[in-house]
């Protein structure tokens, strides 16, 4: 694709506009896209090395001041159960969970390669879709939805008792998305972690996230909602609302999907001569 890309830069139409998303991030060269690939992107290129690389990842939800789970760097210090994500894994691939140190050191022989070893949060998956509109200087929340996972989300449908002479323990395939409308009290905190997040953005890169960005966050009993990661730009989440959202059509009146959302800031950005605004 990068190759592709390189070739074909000089046919790309003079007043085209990228719109990234995570398969353009995963198979090109963070250096091709910050450095080489010149066509305006819609969305803050700086930012992607920040959502790839889980170190910095931590950094910018640190920064934020947010809550996250806790990280081990010592398996030793392992005390609760956690997840152990491997790096590069697609979609929760080949992840598992492990409940003591020992444990761990069972299910991680053989496997090669880094790994993050994280808490294992108990509640259920939201993934929060916002839009910053650096034109309006604006928070929306346009979407919320979860993934369907395999197996973790199959195991619920067969009874403990055959679970364990099955063997069976969960890893995280994400085979799809289910759209989500959240308990109406949580959006004071949403809100609140999305402006937090936008802002220790403008503290590691100049023009800070611009456009949609997502927070897979899990929300406990307690109504806490934890985030574990972050994405700098559109997400397949957002496919479920196309056309349009319960939350943009609440705002807008009209339908209102993702794109047609960044649609609009591009015309917006265009209208006022601003389009060096919105993209980088
Ligand atoms: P992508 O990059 O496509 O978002 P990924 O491979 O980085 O996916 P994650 O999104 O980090 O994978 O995690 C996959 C799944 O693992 C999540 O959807 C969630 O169900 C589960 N998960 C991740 N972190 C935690 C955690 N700390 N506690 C409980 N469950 C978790």
């Amino acid at each position: 694709m990068g190759e592709f890309l390189h070739n074909c830069s000089d046919e790309i139409p003079e007043d085209t506009i990228m719109v990234p998303h995570g398969s353009f991030i995963s198979y090109l060269s963070l250096d091709f896209i910050e450095n080489i690939f010149s066509v305006p992107m819609a969305g803050n290129k700086y930012l992607f090395k920040w959502e790839s690389d889980r170190h910095l990842e931590r950094k910018w939800l640190e920064g934020a001041g947010i809550k996250i789970p806790m990280s081990f760097e010592n398996p030793l210090e392992i005390d609760r159960p956690v997840i152990i994500k491997l790096f590069g894994a697609k979609g929760g691939m080949g992840y598992f969970v492990a409940y003591d140190h020992e444990d761990f050191e069972r299910k991680i022989k053989g496997i090669k390669g880094s790994y993050q070893i994280q808490e294992y949060i108990v509640g259920v998956p939201m993934y929060f879709h916002f839009f910053y509109s650096p034109l309006k200087r604006e928070l929306e929340l346009l979407s919320i939805d979860k993934r369907y996972e395999s197996n973790v989300d199959a195991i619920g449908r067969i009874p403990g008792a055959d679970q364990k002479h099955l063997g069976l323990s969960p890893s995280y395939s994400v085979v799809g998305n289910f759209p989500i409308v959240a308990r109406e009290s949580l959006l004071e905190d949403v809100f609140d972690i999305g402006e937090r997040v936008v802002k220790e953005s403008q503290n590691i890169s100049e023009k800070g996230i611009l456009g949609p960005f997502c927070l897979e966050t899990i929300c406990t009993a307690d109504l806490d909602i934890i985030t574990f990661e972050i994405s700098a730009r559109i997400v397949a989440g957002t496919n479920p609302f196309v056309p349009s959202s319960p939350y943009t059509y609440a705002k807008y009146g009209k339908d209102i999907s993702c794109g047609r959302r960044i649609a609009m800031e591009i015309k917006d950005a265009i209208a006022t001569d601003s389009l060096k605004e919105v993209t980088t």
